[in-house]
C-alpha cells in the first residue's frame, strides 16, 4: 500500500519557494522601478503561458546544452502532449511573435515579460528550481548593435534604481554561421591535446557542444582554459565592425563594461554579442543576454534579427538585502474600527464601505467581538486613530474618535464621520 504523507511534512517542492507576505515589499520595490524604467525606454509587456511544447526549447535552446539535456520539467499531458514547464523566456517570446505574426506591427517591438522559470537543477543559494525573471526583447530590428545597448542599458538602470552599486557588464562575441564553426575548429584542435587533463564534462562538451568549454568551472578546466584560442582572432570582418561599433556605443554611455573572451553563454540560439551583469567581485550573474539573429528561423519564422536579455530577479533582491537596503514600506495614515455589539458591529459593514468610496484607508478585526481584542489587535498594526462605535453610540448615530496615542477621544455625528476624519489625515 502507498505510504501516506502525514498532512503537517508536507513542504514546498525542493528548490521552490513561497513568497510570504513579508517578502512582498522587495517584489514591490523591484516591479516599481522596472514599471518606470520599461515605460520609459517603451517596452511593452508580453505574457506567455507557463507551460509550452517541449520541442520548442529542444530545437532552440539546443539539444547540447544543460537546459535541455538536464533541467527541463518536461511531463505527457492526458492528451498525450509533451509539455515543458518553461526554462526561459526568449524561445517563448519569439513563438508567440512568429504565431501572432507581430512582425506587421512596427519594428522593432520592444517587449517585455515577467514571471516563473523552471530548471531542475541543485538548489543552492542564487540557484533555484522555480525562479522569476524580467526580461527585455527587441526583436525585427537589424543587425545594428545599437539594439544590444538598448537592452543592456534599461537592465543597468534597473539595477542602479535599486541602489546597487559597482555593477560590471561582461561583454564578448560568439561570432557568426560563417566564422564560429572556424573558431570552433580551432577551440577543439586547441583542447584535444588536453583531454587526460579536463574533466568528464568538457570531455563531452569537445564533441557536443565546444563553446561551452570556456563555460566550465572545474579548476583543472580553468587552467587550460587560460590557453586557449580567443574567438576575436577568429571572427569575420561582419562580426568585427558589428562588435567594435557595439563597444563605441558602450563607450559613449560610459557603461562599466569589461571584455571576457571566454564568456560564451549556454544556449544555442545566440550569435555575435553576448553578455552578463555581476556585481564586482561576485561570479554570479545578475542578469545576462545576447544577439539571437537566428531563432526565428529556426523556430519556422522569417529571419528577424534580435536581441534579448534577462535579470534574475531572486538574485537582484537577495543582492538588495546584502547590500543593507530596506525597500521604504508606504506610510498610510492607520485608522481602525471598532464596535461593541451586534448593532454596531453591522454599522461598521458599510462604515468601511464608506470609507472605500472617499479612498481612505482603514482596518478592521470584525470577526473579534470582545473589546479588548479589538484595542489589541490596533496596536498591533501600529493604528493611530480607533473609531469606536458603541451600542449608545449606534443607537444615537454618532462614533467616538480616539486617538491612540494620547487617550483623547471625542464623539461626532456618525453622519460627518468621513469628512471629520479627511480634516485629521
Ligand atoms: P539565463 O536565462 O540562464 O541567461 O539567466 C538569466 C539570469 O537569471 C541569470 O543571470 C540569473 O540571474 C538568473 N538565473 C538563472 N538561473 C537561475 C536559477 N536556477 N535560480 C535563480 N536565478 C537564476
Amino acid at each position: 500500500m502507498a505510504k501516506v504523507k502525514k498532512l503537517t511534512s508536507f513542504q514546498a517542492p525542493k528548490g521552490m519557494h513561497d513568497l510570504l507576505p513579508q517578502d512582498q515589499v522587495w517584489w514591490d520595490k523591484f516591479r516599481k522601478e522596472v514599471k518606470e524604467v520599461v515605460e520609459f525606454y517603451n517596452f511593452a509587456r508580453i505574457d506567455t503561458p507557463i507551460l509550452e511544447d517541449a520541442a520548442l526549447f529542444e530545437r532552440s535552446v539546443g539539444e547540447a546544452t544543460d537546459i535541455v539535456e538536464k533541467q527541463m520539467f518536461v511531463f505527457r499531458t492526458k492528451g498525450d502532449d509533451r509539455l515543458v514547464l518553461r526554462p526561459e523566456g526568449t524561445a517563448s517570446v519569439m513563438r508567440a511573435y512568429i504565431q501572432h505574426g507581430l512582425s506587421h506591427m512596427g519594428q522593432p517591438l520592444k517587449l517585455f515579460y515577467e514571471g516563473p522559470l523552471f530548471r531542475y537543477e541543485r538548489p543552492q543559494a542564487g540557484r533555484y528550481r522555480q525562479f522569476h525573471q524580467f526580461g527585455l526583447e527587441i526583436l525585427g530590428g537589424d543587425d545594428d548593435p545599437i539594439y544590444e545597448v538598448q537592452v543592456i542599458v534599461p537592465i543597468l538602470r534597473i539595477l542602479e534604481s535599486l541602489k546597487l552599486k559597482k555593477m560590471v557588464v561582461k561583454v564578448n562575441t560568439i561570432g557568426c554561421k560563417t566564422c564560429r564553426p572556424v573558431y570552433i575548429k580551432k577551440l577543439q584542435d586547441y583542447y584535444k591535446g588536453f583531454t587526460k587533463q579536463i574533466c568528464k564534462d568538457c570531455n563531452r562538451r569537445l564533441h557536443t557542444n565546444p563553446l561551452r568549454l570556456l563555460d566550465c568551472k572545474e579548476p583543472d578546466c580553468q587552467k587550460i582554459k587560460q590557453g586557449a584560442p580567443s574567438i576575436l582572432d577568429s571572427i569575420c570582418s561582419f562580426c568585427n565592425k558589428h562588435f567594435k561599433s557595439f563597444l563605441e556605443y558602450v563607450e559613449e554611455l560610459g557603461l562599466p563594461y569589461q571584455l571576457d573572451v571566454t564568456l560564451v553563454r549556454g544556449l544555442d540560439y545566440y550569435n555575435r554579442t553576448v553578455f552578463e551583469v555581476f556585481i564586482e567581485g561576485s561570479d554570479a550573474a545578475l542578469a545576462s543576454g545576447g544577439r539571437y539573429d537566428y531563432l526565428a528561423e529556426i523556430l519556422g519564422g522569417r529571419s528577424t534579427p534580435a536581441v534579448g536579455g534577462a535579470i534574475g530577479i531572486e538574485r537582484v533582491l537577495e543582492a538588495m538585502k546584502a547590500s543593507g537596503m530596506q525597500p521604504t514600506v508606504k506610510n498610510r495614515a492607520k485608522i481602525f474600527l471598532i464596535y461593541i455589539g451586534a448593532l454596531a458591529k453591522k454599522r461598521m459593514l458599510s462604515l468601511l464601505e464608506e470609507f472605500r468610496k472617499s479612498n481612505i484607508h482603514v482596518s478592521e478585526s470584525f470577526g473579534k467581538n470582545s473589546l479588548n481584542a479589538q484595542l489589541r489587535s490596533a496596536n498591533k498594526d501600529g493604528a493611530a486613530l480607533a473609531l469606536i462605535l458603541g451600542q449608545k453610540e449606534a443607537f444615537e448615530g454618532s462614533v467616538i474618535i480616539r486617538d491612540l496615542k494620547t487617550g483623547v477621544q471625542e464623539t461626532v455625528p456618525l453622519k460627518k464621520i468621513v469628512v471629520e476624519i479627511k480634516k485629521r489625515i
